[in-house]
């Protein structure tokens, strides 16, 4: 755990009580602070009650007085669509709104690193998709150097169940933006934007709030170095804002359009191969094709900003493409689950939007496209130009009707998974590629795609057999 420093001796709201108000309030207690915690649900505060803090309603009048900051939840609106009532009580009464990301900033460096070799340091990664991939890879290639490292945030442990920085420690964090528009501290030593779609809009009122709100992690503690996706106007913006000119190279540009050029720090991926230049030369290239955890251009984009990362650190060229070829990927991303009779079945069931489904299907050819659920706003019209290595689509989900009507490419409709798997199944030939990519959420059929994803490994084993 990260004990909370800097808020001893006085008490800290804290709304919400899933896990990340939970070991915010642990953390306080552990830092000397007092939490007076609240959360509408009941059974929330009957949990946190039973560990022994105090819970207050923070929406009575009154309920600030004395109280030095106010902690919040990243599922609990701050702003938009509507501010949270005690987020506005806390405003009215001067104080400070935070998160953990926040806390974690101010409290993680401690006197002891003077007496360190190398001062641990921080890799911050977001941008609108492969967050999870590229924060995994980078804590994958870490272990593989055996540096010691950590990784948290919207992957794995929450910031402050961290335990405290050993010498010369690397810690991962992935942060979404709800995170990084709250965090009051937000101090990397290296930062990564993967790229931007747009998404969570109703969160951040629109395009403009959601990049504003990434935006943070490079702007308010001016990181080391930043790595940053430019194959989007918000990218190239955010690089360019970031740099003294041209040959500036605490910018690192990622592409996986473009072949970039110049004399600053570039690194891209074209045609499978990835390339690192710097001040006008080629330093490495990597041969991304065939790295089974790594399919598709979205994670050569993943790879190309995991590399940018960890030669920030002062990693080389080959150890890094040494630990691409050890990464198995993340579950229900891109992922291979399993081959019978030349099929190969692959796993996307994060694949929840349309850019993430059309990402998964210009990965692979000859697909039997597993897709549908529940449809996000925005409909379906960017999958038109994504589907042209389908042969044909199983649909799934309530509205399985409705959803095949609107694709462009011979669509059965199936229903359930169960179904669409068996269809698919007597239909593949070898060669062809099995894909659960949804283009929709879950909570249809599923209470998460990870419930999803894993009926339909369920199936696929079922119909297999394990072959
Ligand atoms: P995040 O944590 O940002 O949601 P994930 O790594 O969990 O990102 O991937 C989410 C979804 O987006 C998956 O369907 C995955 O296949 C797809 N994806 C992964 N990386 C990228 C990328 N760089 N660009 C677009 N889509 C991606």
């Amino acid at each position: 755990m990260i004990p909370v420093r800097g808020l001893d001796g006085t008490r800290v709201a804290v709304l919400g009580l899933g896990r990340s108000g939970l070991s915010a309030a642990r953390a306080l207690v552990a830092g000397g602070a007092q939490p007076v915690c609240w959360d509408d649900n009941p059974s929330a505060r009957e949990i946190a009650e039973a560990e022994g803090f105090a819970c207050a309603d923070l929406k009575k009048t009154g309920a600030f007085e004395g109280i030095s900051r106010l902690i919040v939840s990243p599922g609990i609106p701050h702003l938009y669509p509507v501010p949270n009532p005690v987020v506005v009580a806390a405003w009215a009464a001067g104080v400070p709104v935070d998160n953990d990301i926040g806390l974690f900033f101010q409290s993680f460096a401690t006197s002891e690193w003077d007496n360190f070799d190398i001062a641990p340091q921080v890799v911050a990664v977001t941008g609108s998709n492969g967050k999870s991939t590229t924060s995994a890879l980078i804590h994958h290639i870490l272990e593989h150097v055996k540096r010691p490292c950590q990784l948290a945030g919207n992957i794995g442990r929450g910031v402050l169940d961290l335990d405290p920085a050993v010498d010369g420690e690397v810690v991962v964090l992935e942060l979404s933006s709800y995170q990084t528009d709250l965090a009051r501290s937000l101090t990397p030593d290296v930062a990564v934007f993967t790229n931007l779609s747009p998404d969570h809009l109703d969160r951040h009122h629109g395009l403009g709030g959601y990049f504003a709100a990434k935006r943070r992690l490079f702007a308010e503690g001016g990181p080391d170095r930043a790595v940053i996706g430019v194959d989007e106007n918000e990218g190239r913006f955010l690089a360019g804002q970031l740099s003294e000119g041209p040959t500036d190279d605490r910018v690192i540009r990622v592409s996986v359009e473009t072949k970039l050029t110049g004399p600053g720090w570039q690194v891209f991926a074209r045609k499978g191969f990835l390339s690192e230049n710097r001040k006008g030369k080629q330093i490495a290239s990597v041969d991304l094709r065939g790295i089974n955890g790594l399919p598709g251009a979205h994670n050569h984009q993943n790879a190309c900003a995991a590399y940018g990362a960890c030669r920030s650190l002062g990693l080389a060229p080959k150890v890094i493409e040494a630990a691409f070829h050890t990464f198995g990927g993340l579950p229900h991303r891109s992922q291979t689950i399993g081959e019978a009779d030349g099929v190969r079945f692959v796993n996307d069931s994060k694949a929840t939007n349309v850019d993430s489904a059309a990402k998964a299907l210009a990965a692979f050819q000859n697909i039997r496209w597993i897709c549908g659920g529940l449809e996000k706003e925005g409909g379906l019209d960017g999958l038109a130009t994504a589907t042209g290595s389908v042969r044909k689509a199983y649909v799934i989900g309530r509205e399985a009707a409705q959803f095949a009507m609107q694709l462009t490419v011979d669509a059965e409709v199936c229903g359930t998974m169960e179904v669409a798997v068996a269809r698919a199944v007597e239909e593949a030939e070898p060669g062809d590629v099995v894909l659960l990519a949804p283009a929709a959420a879950s909570f249809d059929q599923y209470d998460s795609f990870e419930r999803r994803g894993e009926d339909f490994a369920a199936q696929v084993q079922k119909v297999t057999g394990g072959r």
